[in-house]
């Protein structure tokens, strides 16, 4: 047997095997359904998918008390299920991966971190600790970085080994970055233009900022749910809706955005283009 043939063996073998531990995880899940093999964007694998029952439930009950269009609980539930046995990404991710790829014309992550590694002027900034692509490699790269935010540490520092950034006030020099990503970030931030202009401020010349919001589609306006007072208190003008995320129990969204949306990137002097409600805008 040649060397390629051994090899090209041994990796149908690890794949199967894997692909068997996974299919045995997403059958031993309570409250989920196996759905049939896709590839997904967000790790360049082609594997099993899942639909959690039990997290259809819990946004069944939770959105309806956010007072938003008959739509909405539909549209958070088909964006925030249909989850990669391999990687945990859900639709919304997947989407988000996608559309980065094809913006930079690369055919999976495997060619975007091959890309990364041999152009390391071209500087990438997640606002999340690897949200949307899932590859390890990704996590040694210089020229890829990313950050959380602690609101009660100080910001521009580490903690627990990954930056602490606030986007209101971002401790970046101006024109770092070729590209930077946000996921469902914006609707948390207290003040937005602050965050748009610091974004725009990092961003190279025609950078882009790729990411994605919730949009409720009967609201001809984006709507203020919360407003942060000078004193550091909240003041609520609608009940607060509480979105969960990774690194805590949950973020209060301080708008709802609505169809006005690209009007308020485009006076921050953002090109946009909405594919499928994933948000290219570009600094111009
Ligand atoms: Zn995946």
């Amino acid at each position: 047997m040649s060397i390629r043939t051994f090899l090209k063996r041994f990796t149908a073998a690890r794949y199967l095997d894997r692909e068997i531990r996974l299919l045995q995880y997403v059958l031993g899940k309570p409250d989920c359904r196996l759905l049939p093999p896709a590839y997904c964007h967000c790790c360049s694998e082609f594997t099993w998918r899942y639909w959690s029952d039990k997290y259809e439930q819990t946004l069944r009950t939770l959105v309806p008390k956010w007072h938003l269009g008959t739509d909405y609980v539909d549209y958070m539930i088909k964006r925030e299920n249909v989850f990669c046995a391999n990687c945990k990404s859900v639709s919304r991710m997947r989407l988000h991966a996608k559309t980065i790829l094809r913006l930079f014309k690369f055919r999976n992550v495997n060619q975007f971190v091959k890309f990364l590694e041999t152009n390391p002027s071209f500087i990438i900034y997640e606002a999340a600790r690897y949200h949307i692509f899932r590859h390890e490699k990704i996590k040694s790269l210089k020229n890829y970085i990313v950050s959380e935010y602690y609101p009660s540490r100080t910001f521009g520092g580490e903690i627990k080994g990954v930056l602490n950034e606030d986007l209101q006030k971002l401790s970046f020099k101006n024109e770092t970055f070729d590209l930077i990503i946000t996921s469902e970030v914006l609707e948390h931030v207290a003040h937005l233009s602050r965050a748009l202009n610091e974004i725009r401020r990092v961003l190279k010349p025609s950078g882009y900022h790729v990411f994605t919001i919730p949009i409720d589609y009967s609201l001809p306006k984006t709507q203020t749910r919360a407003v942060l007072l000078k004193n550091g208190r909240i003041k609520h003008i609608l009940p607060p809706a509480i979105h969960g995320d990774d690194i805590s129990s949950g973020s209060l969204a301080f708008r709802d955005f609505g169809l006005d949306t690209h009007k308020l990137l485009e006076h921050h002097s953002f090109e946009v283009q909405d594919k499928n409600s994933v948000f290219i805008t570009q600094k111009k």
